[in-house]
């Protein structure tokens, strides 16, 4: 049997690079938007593509599996008896390409510009995806087998929230048993600086609704008699934060772990530049709870925030109305040991609690997920230190992502597997925006380290 050999791999993806690109190019093409219903037949194409792609690297088992949303893509390699399993997950989805005419090119028409794939999906995360499976090819083509056991996971629905996939792990959790779960759906830190995300923030979600009047009132004949529903709104959005940028809500903190010194320490040692972060995003200063960098506070510190608030009349010109109705949806990002169903709980007191006179609430609470935080020290983690360290030449950083992948909790919770964090993204792919990108030479040399991590997995401990 021949020999694993990451020079024979290295060089099977040198020499099948450009097709790698055209097939990705192809991939890349299809808009596989899954927020938009009128791009449903574009998503199942997306993943017939991707499995048939799959099929032909060489694993096995392949499948397009129905869920009551988006079809989630399966596959396997299962021929490495006494090595460890890994499950990688992804998703084929994309975010919509609006404001399309913000783009230098279209969206769905990939091109390479100054070493970079400029296309919706280029780094979120079909590239990224691709990744894998030209590695997955070039391992066996060369060697004719895996260091390890692989299994596939490739969504439809991780831009809308995994709404079907948390179900489908828990009923599938045999099919997807594994002793890791990797994801390369995050960026390096800065160009030529690997990272290994360990911490995720939570999400939950709730809309506000604010009831005055039974109908929009003439303000001149009732204007002083009855509470208006959207200054009741700013009212109660207003008293979420004190002025210092802490969450006023009574509990919110309570179960809140508090950063360590030796965390704080590692965060403060990275390469952070709050000028040019605040430069970068246009605003007079940054703002937020008070005694936590930036940094800090967008990634390991939990928020409240309000996406949207709207009521009343919005049109050309004035109209003298007291609105019968105002309304608001609001999310928390969550850090670990918050549980989602709690602090909506607090929430939804607090805003009964401090409701103003002269309207009733109505509060939808809309669930979430809780955060994750992974062990460092796993030999899983080590592997993936060193396979980032030859592929970039550089000992990756550990960091926590503001973000959340809602599918994550349920890895952790029905596999009880560790998962590692892994991606070659870079903050300026611009992903969910205009000209999203992914840098070619990242792409490249995350194909090295992927196919280094799974030897290293596999081989270097032996059997
Ligand atoms: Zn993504």
């Amino acid at each position: 049997m021949t020999e694993f050999s990451l020079a024979d791999v290295d060089r099977h993806l040198t020499a099948h690079r450009a097709d790698g690109l055209r097939d990705l190019g192809e991939f890349l093409s299809i808009p596989s938007v899954s927020a938009a219903s009128a791009h449903r037949p574009d998503v199942r194409r997306a993943a017939e593509f991707l499995a048939e792609r799959l099929r032909l690297v060489g694993l096995e088992d392949v499948a397009v599996l129905q869920t009551p949303g988006h079809p989630v893509v399966y596959g396997q390699w299962l021929h490495a008896p006494g090595r460890p399993t890994a499950l990688v997950y992804g998703h084929y989805d994309v975010q919509p390409a609006d404001p399309v005419e913000l783009w230098t090119t279209p969206p769905f028409l990939p091109v390479e510009r100054g070493g970079r794939l400029f296309a919706r999906g280029a780094a979120d995360d079909k590239g990224q995806v691709w990744m894998h499976l030209l590695t997955v090819e070039a391992l066996l083509r060369t060697a004719g087998r895996l260091p390890l056991n692989l299994k596939f996971l490739i969504e439809g629905e991780e831009e809308v929230g995994s709404t079907h996939l948390k179900a489908f792990v828990t009923e599938e959790r045999e099919r997807l048993a594994a002793d890791v779960v990797v994801i390369s759906d995050s960026s390096l830190y800065a160009p030529n600086l690997p990272a290994i995300v360990y911490g995720l923030r939570g999400l939950c979600a709730l809309e506000l609704t604010v009831r005055g009047p039974a109908r929009d009132l003439h303000s001149g004949e009732y204007g002083g008699a009855v509470q208006n529903p959207l200054h009741a709104l700013a009212e109660l959005l207003a008293g979420l934060h004190d002025r210092q940028g802490r969450i006023a809500v009574e509990g919110f903190y309570d179960d809140v772990c508090p950063l360590s010194a030796a965390e704080r320490a590692a965060a403060a040692r990275l390469p952070f530049d709050e000028e040019a972060y605040r430069r970068d995003l246009g605003v007079p200063e940054t703002f937020g709870e008070t005694g936590y960098t930036a940094l800090e506070r967008s990634t390991a510190r939990p928020t409240v925030e309000v996406n949207g608030m709207w009521g009343g009349f919005l049109g050309e010109g004035s109209k003298t109305v007291i609105p019968s109705v105002a309304h608001a949806k609001l999310t928390c990002r969550l850090v670990p040991k918050q549980d989602p169903g709690r602090i909506l709980d607090l929430v939804a007191h607090h805003l009964e609690r401090h409701r103003p006179p002269g309207v009733r609430l109505e509060v939808a609470l809309r669930g979430g997920s809780p955060a994750t935080l992974a062990p460092l020290d796993s030999e899983w983690v080590r592997a993936a230190a060193r396979a980032l360290r030859a592929a970039f030449g550089a000992d990756p950083v550990y960091t926590r992502m503001g973000g959340s992948i809602g599918v994550v909790p349920a890895f952790t919770q029905h596999l009880k597997a560790p998962v590692v964090l892994m991606g070659f993204g870079l903050a300026d792919d611009h992903i969910h925006s205009p000209d999203e990108s992914f840098d070619l030479g990242n792409y490249d040399r995350g194909q090295r380290a992927l196919a280094a991590y799974w030897l290293d997995l596999g081989v270097a401990r032996g059997t």
